[in-house]
């Protein structure tokens, strides 16, 4: 018999498998895709993804962190690229701090070697979730190859199956739940810049690039074969969108006009155009996130955000350790930890969902402006005189573990007070 049976094993299904296998539990881990550890994988989204503190504490956690890191690319800044002009480089903190530029596919990997390496944790791929039974708390699958194949999986069950989690799904179909998506306007496809001929990085690899252009923008990071991944974040439909992007001349065009250097860098941009998808970016907030004492939700089953703040993985984590921890002070029961660990994380996956959409304004908008540069060096300046007092809201985002309400708050009361003295200044001098 099963103690747990965790549905989806992506970055936060197998990161919760292996704590609760560490802590002796007995896990089910069931997964509809084949195991990424041994031959191809499903083309998915995001190739590499930013790992920052929040997501390395976790790591830590469960011995993981050395092995990851070993496998990142630090990025201590943002390297902006405007239309014209040379480069700038922003720093993301005044103490050479970094984000992590990870594979997915290598954390994912990890994470489920780390799960398969505490014997009590049962991987189970090609098993896709089909049904749920909330009042006994017992899974569904079928073979995902070909819809054959039922088996009852019984037991505590964790959704961990991503922004359209089928267990959350089950769980929307009783009264009184709430559910919301909403989606941008806009989409994200993804392009690759491959390694130069002596296998080195194109661009400076410490560093994520970003082309601002007002309504929309793209992004690269480093990988650690030399290569970027490059994603485009372009609206679907209007005048500068997917949407008129339909040929070959069209997307050289467009390119050519707006990302003039990044050209020379995609050799292969056409092939990338047309045969990578257009991912929608969806923010889905639910509630209650668990039922009872048989069904608890995590990740992006949870709270799907937009990817702009690069936290939704280390959110992920988060909400693991938060988990976990309930458990181990609840002794257990689950009917006590579930509701102590929702009312725990809902109010900052609210924060970080609303930060994210915020920070997509500020990184396709404003980052290029130079009162914005201005702002972020005031800001730096104030951290660096007042460490304690003023710390910016990246800072305490990406590299603090300030539960993201907290911090989304502090940077509010931050930015009123130092307007405040602004005002003040402004007042004496005239
Ligand atoms: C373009 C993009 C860039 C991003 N960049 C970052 C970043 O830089 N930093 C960051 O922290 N986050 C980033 N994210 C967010 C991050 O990818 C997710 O928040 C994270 O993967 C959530 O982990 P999860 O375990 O909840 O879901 P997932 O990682 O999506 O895992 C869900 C798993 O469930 C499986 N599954 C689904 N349905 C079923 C079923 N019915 N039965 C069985 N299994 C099932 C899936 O195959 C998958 O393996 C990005 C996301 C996108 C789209």
């Amino acid at each position: 018999m099963n103690e747990f049976v965790i549905v989806g094993a992506g970055l936060g299904g197998s990161l919760m498998a292996t704590l609760l296998g560490r802590s002796g539990r007995r896990v089910e881990l069931l997964e509809r895709r084949p195991d990424p550890r041994s031959g191809p994988v499903e083309a998915g989204r995001s190739i590499n993804l930013a790992i920052s503190t929040r997501g390395l504490h976790a790591l830590e956690e469960i011995g993981l962190r050395e092995q990851v890191l070993g496998m990142a690319i630090p990025l201590h800044g943002r390297m902006i690229h405007p239309m014209r002009g040379p480069l700038a480089f922003q720093p993301y903190g005044t103490h050479g701090q970094a984000i992590n530029s990870v594979s997915r596919l290598g954390l994912n990997q990890a994470l489920l070697g780390a799960a398969e390496a505490t014997g009590t944790v049962r991987l189970r791929f090609l098993r896709r979730c089909v049904d749920l039974d909330p009042e006994s708390g017992e899974v569904l699958t079928v073979d995902a190859r070909n819809g054959l194949g039922e088996e009852r999986h019984p037991g505590i069950v964790i959704g961990a199956d991503g922004a359209w989690s089928a267990v959350r799904g089950h769980l929307q179909k009783r009264e009184r739940h709430d559910y919301s998506q909403t989606y941008l306007s806009h989409g994200y496809k993804e392009l690759h810049i491959p390694p130069a001929e002596d296998g080195s990085h194109r661009l400076e690899r410490h560093a994520l690039h970003i082309w601002p252009r007002g309504g929309y923008m793209m992004m690269a990071m480093a990988n650690v074969d030399g290569s970027f991944t490059v994603t485009l974040y372009l609206a679907f439909e209007g005048p500068e969108s997917f949407h008129w992007l339909r040929a070959p001349e069209d997307v050289s065009r467009f390119f050519e006009r707006t990302f003039p250097d990044a050209v020379p860098l995609l050799p292969g941009l056409h092939q990338d155009f047309f045969a990578n998808p257009i991912g929608s970016l969806v923010t889905i907030r639910t509630r209650p996130w668990h039922h009872e004492g048989t069904v608890a939700l995590l990740g992006d089953a949870a709270h799907a955000i937009v990817p702009f703040f690069g936290q939704g993985a280390n959110a992920a984590f988060e909400d693991c350790l938060a988990l976990s921890g309930a458990l181990t002070r609840y002794s257990g029961d689950c009917a006590r930890a579930f509701p102590a660990y929702e009312a725990d994380r809902r109010p900052h996956a609210d924060a970080i969902a609303d930060l994210a959409i915020a920070n997509f304004q500020e990184m396709r908008d404003k980052v290029a402006s130079p009162l914005f540069r201005l702002e972020k060096r005031a800001e730096a300046l104030l951290h660096r005189l007042f460490p304690d007092w003023f710390v910016p809201l990246y800072t305490m985002i990406s590299f603090s573990r300030i539960p993201y309400a907290e911090a989304r708050d502090r940077a509010a009361r931050q930015r009123r007070a130092v307007r405040g003295i602004g005002l003040g200044l402004l007042l004496l001098v005239l």
